[in-house]
């Protein structure tokens, strides 16, 4: 069934005026799903002009208030569970599982956001002077902004907008629109939870939609998520103009297998974390770094087999392992760094590009690929495929596992596989990347810590979500202050000094 699915402003759905439009897809079966609104500079004006309006209000409620809306609506995502799985998984096309999952994370934060009377505790010093209390409190930024990518269309929308909200601000969502369903349910669902409207408008576009937010003075600070060009030009741009910005980029993500690593354990999260989600995820783990020749030859000799019984399939059937990639134009992309790999020279062991599924031959499937004895010198071990495709790519030694993801240009997630504390110990205190996992492949901090990568996949100095979450939405402020108390000392010109 096609639909139109336009913005969600003010408290209600309303169409798109500009009349341009982009089409989404259901990936399964390639059939067109509906269009999405592209906003105008114009509708994006008038949708600040509408959170701005809901700022001051919203901004004087209670901490207290604040995180009971966010309790009501922690409790209608999980209601409304089954259906915003689904809908993930009819527009990106990754498993219902694995949508579940991801909106599971999403709601973590959530969960995080319902303590927000304590992590917006200010500080206090008395008598830092005599007479002289001195305070820090923290307040809202006002409006905000959040551009999110295509692939974790609930999650990542959440890691922003529930600490922003709860800390007051009011929050301008630009979601990716090859998959805006899930995203504007999400909205509704924050009014229905008790948040007034125009607190959480969600605004749907393209570029012309974000140039909208960059240019706007009256959008206080921008956070992004997305690939590493849009990143950089999301901070480039937002900085110059005054705002905050924080914007996360891509990822080439090794995992490190030792010779002595429980290779079982390894091969397994393998797979999970290579072709789980088609291999769409920013923490994907796109190389594997097996130590020494003998830990190669038994890791691809376990691996090969495995990926070539990847249970490839429609998203909701629950048999499927993996489901399709989100859209052709992608799939196209994955497939032409499979070719570009096999004429730089490096070995496919499993080549996944034709295959095509009975009754779903529009669908956007590929099976799972493996290349051996990738080089840090070819494109498909320095570029993102963003693709179910995995790098075998052979290291001598410790150190030379652990120069690769320390020199490569992205810096989101590694992983080390080992039985021995020192080795981990040592990998986890000197690789330079973001976030580490010990025998753990996809190692996303949890709702009280925050997710942040390294070097060219990150961008600004504070993570999403947790503390350093609310650091980012809010500003503070540091009150000095004197009571009469019968100390008088006259006029003083010097500059004050602590008496
Ligand atoms: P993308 O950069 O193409 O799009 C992200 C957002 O930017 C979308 O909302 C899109 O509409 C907007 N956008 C696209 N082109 C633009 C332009 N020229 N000007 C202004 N805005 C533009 O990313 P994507 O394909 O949706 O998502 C996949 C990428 O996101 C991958 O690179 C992946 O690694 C990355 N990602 C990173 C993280 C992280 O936390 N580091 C998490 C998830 C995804």
């Amino acid at each position: 069934m096609s639909k139109d699915i336009g913005h969600f402003i003010g408290g209600k759905r309303v169409a798109g005026q500009s009349g341009r439009f982009g089409e989404v897809f259901n990936p399964t079966t390639g059939e067109a799903a509906g269009r999405v609104a592209f906003a105008s500079k114009a509708e994006m004006d008038a949708a600040v002009a509408n959170s701005l309006e809901a700022f001051p209000a919203w901004a004087a409620t209670s901490p207290v208030q604040r995180a009971r809306v966010m309790f009501r609506y922690k409790e209608l995502i999980e209601q409304n569970m089954d259906a915003l799985a689904r809908m993930i998984s009819d527009e990106h096309g990754k498993v219902l599982s694995d949508a579940k999952g991801s909106v599971q994370r999403g709601l973590e934060v959530v969960e995080f956001a319902c303590g927000i009377p304590h992590f917006m505790k200010g500080d206090f010093s008395e008598g830092v002077s005599r007479g002289i209390d001195m305070y820090s409190l923290r307040q809202p930024l006002g409006v905000v902004a959040g551009i999110t990518p295509f692939n974790f269309p609930a999650m990542v929308p959440m890691w922003m907008y529930a600490v922003a909200i709860a800390c007051g601000n009011t929050f301008i969502l630009k979601p990716s629109e090859k998959d805006p369903s899930c995203p504007m349910r999400l909205a509704e669902l924050m009014l229905e939870a008790g948040a007034p409207a125009g607190v959480l408008n969600c605004v749907n576009g393209d570029k012309e939609a974000v140039d909208a937010i960059l240019d706007d003075p009256r959008i206080q600070a921008v956070s992004f998520v997305g690939s590493t060009p849009i990143a950089r030009h999301i901070y480039a741009t937002a900085a110059a103009r005054g705002k905050r910005v924080q914007a996360m980029g891509g990822a080439k993500n090794h995992m490190i297998v030792m010779p002595d690593a429980d290779l079982d354990q390894a091969v397994d999260a393998l797979m999970g974390a290579g072709y789980g989600s088609a291999g769409e995820r920013c923490m994907a783990v796109s190389v594997a770094v097996p130590v020494g020749d003998k830990t190669a030859a038994a890791l691809v000799e376990r691996l090969t087999p495995r990926v070539r019984a990847l249970k490839v399939g429609p998203s909701t059937a629950p048999e499927s392992e993996m489901g399709p990639l989100v859209t052709r134009q992608h799939l196209d992309k994955v497939r032409g760094y499979v070719e570009i790999g096999v004429k730089e020279g490096a070995e496919l062991v499993v080549d996944g590009r034709d295959l095509s599924l009975q009754g779903y031959e529009s669908g956007y499937f590929m099976g799972g690929c493996l290349f051996d004895r990738v080089t840090p010198g070819m494109r498909i071990y320095a570029e993102e495929i963003f693709g179910p495709v995995l790098s075998v790519v052979r290291a001598k030694n410790f150190e030379e596992a652990l120069r690769l993801p320390s020199d490569h240009e992205f810096g989101n997630g590694v992983a080390v596989f080992t039985r021995d504390g020192d080795t981990a110990r040592e990998f986890a205190s000197r690789v330079q990347v973001g976030m580490v996992g010990v025998n753990v492949p996809i190692p996303v901090p949890l709702a009280f810590h925050s997710f942040g990568g390294w070097k060219n996949s990150a961008y600004g100095d504070t993570n999403q979500y947790g503390t350093e979450g609310v650091k980012f939405y809010t500003k503070i402020k540091t009150v000095t202050s004197r009571w009469p108390t019968g100390l008088r000392s006259g006029a003083e010109f010097a500059m004050p000094i602590l008496k």
